[in-house]
């Protein structure tokens, strides 16, 4: 067993500022626009993976919250299957992927379904709804 999460924390207490040219506030080195003013250093780029057919086993996806199949309690509220996080593409099928969880917090095998909105023929409640996919760039492990 190796420290993994030691190294990662002591990577992560020397955070890297920059001074917004605006209002000379210290703002984290990684934030798209200044805390405090609004300046924008850069535009965030959102990869909203459109084409998800163009997708290979062995990719790497997000899956953005609040999206995909649900289910709607009787108050109203809907409860979404898939948790958000990232996933790794095992197999594509007709209308959805086959995915295992990438992370603490996702893991096992799961399926995304990427086709059209549609109710459930097991129960009215459920829904399937196609997920938002983002792309993700993972810095590969053990290569350092
Ligand atoms: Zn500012």
């Amino acid at each position: 067993m190796t420290d993994r999460k030691d190294l990662g924390m002591k990577k992560k207490r020397k955070s890297p500022v920059k001074t917004c040219p605006e209002c000379q506030q210290e703002c984290h080195a990684r934030l798209a626009s200044c805390k405090k003013c609004g300046f924008v250093f850069y535009k965030k780029k959102k990869r909203f993976i459109d084409d998800w057919k163009s997708l290979q086993v062995g990719d790497y996806i997000r899956v953005i919250g609040r999206s995909g199949s649900y289910y709607i309690r009787e108050n109203g509220e809907k409860i979404y299957f898939t948790d958000a996080g990232i996933y790794k593409v095992r197999e594509i099928v007709n209308n959805g992927l086959v995915v295992v969880g990438h992370g603490k917090n996702s893991h096992g095998f799961g399926f995304i379904y990427m086709g059209h909105e549609k109710r459930s023929r097991l129960l009215d409640s459920v829904y399937n709804s196609p997920h938002k996919l983002a792309s993700v760039s993972l810095k590969r492990k053990g290569e350092s």
